[in-house]
């Protein structure tokens, strides 16, 4: 795995000492890193949004911690503060697209669905969401 040293986001994220902060060959890092384009809407130290680019609803967005870890079970166990960012940002985001209702939700293992090995959370809205889900 390789570190983006060069990148502004290493020297912030850094500071999680043992963990890769980004990682060179992946998709999600890349577009943190403004080193692949997407349509970002939302920005914070930690955290990154920008809309998926296969979109399953009205919003469909991908919320993402900036540093490399491949799924939700590793950042919760690595900063649960940051798993906890995610959420507040999906409320937040939310609450910008007008949606009362929305679902959240991480995939974790291709057998899930997971196709990026970067944490992700998906936030869905805008219409009607069945249960359970597909
Ligand atoms: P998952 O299948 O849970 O790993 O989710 C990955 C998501 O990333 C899928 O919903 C894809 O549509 C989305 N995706 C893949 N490539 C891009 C991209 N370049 N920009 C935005 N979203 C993407
Ligand atoms: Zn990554």
């Amino acid at each position: 795995m390789l570190v983006l040293r060069q990148s502004r986001l290493f020297q912030r994220c850094s500071r999680y000492g043992n963990y890769v902060a980004l990682d060179a060959n992946c998709l999600f890092c890349k577009i943190i890193t403004g080193d692949f384009p997407a349509q970002i809407i939302y920005r914070s130290e930690n955290v990154v949004a920008f809309n998926d680019i296969d979109p399953q609803a009205p919003t469909h967005v991908l919320i993402v911690p900036t540093l490399h870890v491949e799924n939700a079970a590793g950042l919760a166990k690595m900063s649960p503060t940051l798993t906890a960012d995610l959420f507040v940002a999906a409320g937040q985001i939310a609450a910008t697209h007008g949606l009362t209702g929305y679902r959240t939700v991480f995939n974790t293992g291709a057998e899930a669905g997971q196709s990026v090995f970067h944490a992700h959370l998906h936030l869905l809205g805008g219409r009607g969401l069945a249960w359970p889900p597909g």
